[in-house]
């Protein structure tokens, strides 16, 4: 498994991930996407999208407002119970939620060695003296003050007066926004029984201690699904959506070893929920949650039709009465599966003895499909020919066109950030003095590092067999390429 590091600098070093405000320090706590990041996260959305929305006749999607009535926070619960238990250090000052302290690396001062400092790796006994944790984690020193509840929502005010009848606050989840629309979803769209709603947007959490790069941060992106079904198929329904849910990562490349399903303890369960269970990633710090797939029973629908005093229910057409709709709530976040997906993909390989870094991700993903690279770039022919497939397969394609090194390592740029293929255009395809143009490119496959000698007309027909995985069948038809 690849430490964070590593996918932190890669991510910095190639345009995928920068830190927020970097130039002023950085806030330690939201991050930017930079322009191959914000390609690789698109692709992961609309993945979700076409999978979750556009794909299914049940499903139907929304974009609602991140600033909401500040009444739906009270009647959602989470005014009053959207907290965590946090604990000081009354040394440092350092905060910490009471309930992660074991999950991290802690400092501690061993007497049976002389009080010299180590690094513990979370949750284990120091190997010399036998002690657990109970000071701070991070100096070692400070007693921890009982935990207090701390409130993850960001406050602010809407409108120019900054009085509490103006409090209002960002959302925490994107959940709220469909529960308040179920009524005009519903009418206007004439929905049955089973249907759902997807969203995808930003939310914001205050988290007391954001880390592990953009896995905990107090800016995210969710992508999260409400599924209305009759009350008594909620549970065959939860089961069908973590099925669902749980082949979804891997149909995107995800190795099967590397997720796994978590059910929740009765004691860990929201106070809203029947049965939860997490889809958890293998992440460097350890098995954590990607996404959390909740049965929300009819909890959120009530409240708010108690709250707003207006009807959400949806008339049973066959008993002729009215019921309240169950809801699973598949909510997964974006970030969080943009870093799985970066994590998955990372291998570093030694070719020729020299090591290549390659991010194995799917085609689909890859925030470039196509590199399309001309073998010199003092040749007018061979570079007019290469800008000119570039120009073309970008009508369809994310593609790029680079002369600025050497092919070796053009190659190994575009395999550190994980375009699948790349397409040169050398004397022959153009000609010259001595021999005519033969029309054809190579294509040289990212994963095997196999080339393809093809005609250039063909192209576009064989990037559409390529994308859908068929390198194989294609090396076949070809044969391969050998300079
Ligand atoms: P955690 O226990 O890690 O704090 P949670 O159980 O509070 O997560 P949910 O409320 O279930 O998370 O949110 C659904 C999804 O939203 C999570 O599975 C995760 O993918 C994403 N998410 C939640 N909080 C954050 C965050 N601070 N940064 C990035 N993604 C987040």
């Amino acid at each position: 498994m690849v430490d964070m590091d590593k996918i932190v600098s890669l991510c910095k070093r190639r345009g995928f991930i920068f830190q927020s405000s970097e130039i002023y320090g950085g806030t330690g706590s939201c991050w930017d996407y930079g322009p191959l990041g914000v390609e690789l996260k698109n692709n992961v959305k609309h993945a979700w999208w076409r999978d979750s929305v556009q794909n299914r006749a049940d499903m139907v999607g929304l974009d609602a407002s991140i600033l909401m009535h500040p009444r739906v926070w009270k009647a959602s619960g989470h005014l009053d119970h959207f907290t965590d238990p946090m604990v000081d250090c009354r040394a440092c000052k350092k905060r910490f939620r009471a309930d992660k302290l074991e999950d991290d690396v802690w400092v501690h001062y061993c007497e049976a060695t002389k009080g010299n400092k180590f690094n513990i790796p979370g949750g284990e006994a120091c190997k010399h003296c036998g002690a657990n944790r109970t000071l701070c984690p991070a100096c070692g020193k400070g007693e921890l003050t009982e935990p207090r509840q701390f409130n993850l929502m960001f406050k602010t005010f809407m409108g120019p007066v900054e009085d509490d009848a103006a409090v209002t606050y960002l959302r925490p989840e994107t959940a709220q926004g469909i529960f308040v629309n179920f009524d005009n979803v519903l009418q206007s769209m004439r929905m049955k029984l089973p249907f759902g709603i997807a969203q995808i947007g930003k939310s914001f959490r205050n988290e007391i201690t954001p880390g592990n790069f953009t896995f905990r941060s107090r800016e995210f992106e969710q992508m999260e699904i409400e599924f209305f079904v009759m009350p008594g198929t909620d549970e065959e329904w939860h089961q069908k959506w973590i099925d669902e849910r749980f082949a979804w990562y891997p149909k995107y490349g995800i190795h099967k070893e590397n997720i796994r399903l978590r059910e929740h303890e009765k004691d860990e369960l929201a106070h809203y929920a029947k049965r939860t269970a997490d889809i958890e990633y293998l992440f460097p710090m350890g098995w954590s949650e990607l996404e959390g797939i909740a049965n929300r029973t009819d909890f959120d629908l009530k409240q708010h039709a108690q709250f707003s005093g207006r009807a959400l229910d949806y008339f049973d057409e066959e008993r002729k009465q009215k019921v309240v709709p169950f809801v699973i709530e598949p909510s997964a976040g974006a970030d969080r599966a943009t870093l799985a997906f970066l994590v998955d993909a990372y291998r570093e390989e030694e070719v020729r003895s020299e090591k290549r870094v390659v991010l194995n991700f799917h085609p689909e993903l890859a925030p470039i499909k196509f590199a399309v690279l001309p073998l010199l770039k003092k040749n007018d022919r061979i570079v007019e020919t290469a800008t000119r497939l570039t120009a073309d397969l970008r009508k369809r394609w994310h593609s790029v066109y680079d002369d600025t090194a050497s092919i070796g390592r053009l190659y190994r740029r575009q395999d550190e950030v994980g375009t699948p293929f790349c397409v040169t255009v050398d004397v022959q395809t153009v000609g010259d003095e001595k021999s005519p143009a033969d029309e054809k490119v190579t294509i040289r496959d990212r994963n095997t590092m196999q080339q393809i000698r093809v005609p250039m007309s063909a192209l576009e027909t064989l990037m559409d067999r390529l994308m859908a995985g068929k390198w194989a069948n294609t090396v076949q038809e070809f044969g391969l390429f050998k300079d």
